[in-house]
């Protein structure tokens, strides 16, 4: 169901002390009255201590990756059934550091998302074009592939576990954000797009902005008609942002 999502990717940040004291503190100062589900995405070895401190408060925990396989001789990977068992519902997907930097497909990531979707998580799927994409106009060709090659196999029912976020990948971690136009421009098509193929429940899809979300930047991203939210890296490993962000929801 389409709703306010405030997902915090901490990428390869924080151990377990650290992680122990950045939950604490957000539980502490977490912004009173926002329809918005907060969500944090620890590392692997921080997921059970994650979902054990958050286990009285609203805050949902996701994982940022997850092997395809149901088990296997797989050294160095995670099953769906592993993430689940610790309590963790939710799943990060395609994001661009993983198709950059460990040769993830668009093929391996439809793997990827119908095992998420077979142990009933969400999948959080992140698209999003480099900056030669953007200056050969070709952006909203290859995210629209991201798309088809990964998700539009999906039959109808699927789609209530999905959420997209848009990260133009010239945008993350470069304090260069997409304009709020640039940013709706892009959500509205992506929203065109499931419409095109799955006709109006492309209107009850969460669709997150990634990319240089910043405090003072965030309330004109997330003030756009098609931006449910942000899907942020930097400034979520520190409260006093990361509550920023969410006040600006
Ligand atoms: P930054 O907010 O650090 O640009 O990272 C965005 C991101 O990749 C979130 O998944």
């Amino acid at each position: 169901m389409r709703h306010k999502v405030i997902a915090g990717n901490w990428k390869m940040h924080k151990n377990a002390a650290e992680t122990t004291t950045f939950l604490n503190d957000l539980v502490n100062n977490m912004p009173n009255g926002k329809e918005v589900e907060v969500m944090v995405a620890p590392p692997f070895t921080n997921l059970m201590l994650a979902t054990q401190i958050l286990e009285d408060t609203n805050i949902t925990v996701a994982a940022q990756n997850m092997h395809q396989a149901e088990g296997g001789a797989f050294t160095g990977e995670i099953s769906a059934d592993m993430l689940t068992s610790v309590g963790v519902q939710t799943v990060i997907l395609g994001h661009s550091e993983r198709r950059q930097y460990f040769k993830e497909t668009p093929s391996l990531l439809a793997n990827k998302v119908d095992t998420a979707l077979r142990h009933k998580m969400r999948v959080i799927f992140c698209v999003g074009e480099e900056l030669k994409d953007r200056k050969s106009k070709q952006f909203q060709n290859v995210v629209f592939y991201q798309l088809k090659d990964s998700l539009f196999h999906l039959p109808k029912e699927a789609w209530e576990n999905i959420i997209i976020a848009y990260e133009p990948v010239w945008a993350i971690g470069t304090g260069e954000t997409a304009t709020p136009e640039q940013a709706q421009e892009m959500h509205q098509f992506i929203r065109e797009q499931i419409a095109h193929h799955y006709g109006s429940l492309a209107n009850n899809v969460t669709i997150l902005y990634g990319g240089s979300v910043k405090p003072d930047n965030a309330q004109t991203i997330f003030s756009q008609p098609d931006v449910d939210g942000g899907l942020i890296g930097g400034a979520a490993l520190n409260t006093a942002d990361f509550t920023a962000i969410i006040e600006a929801m």
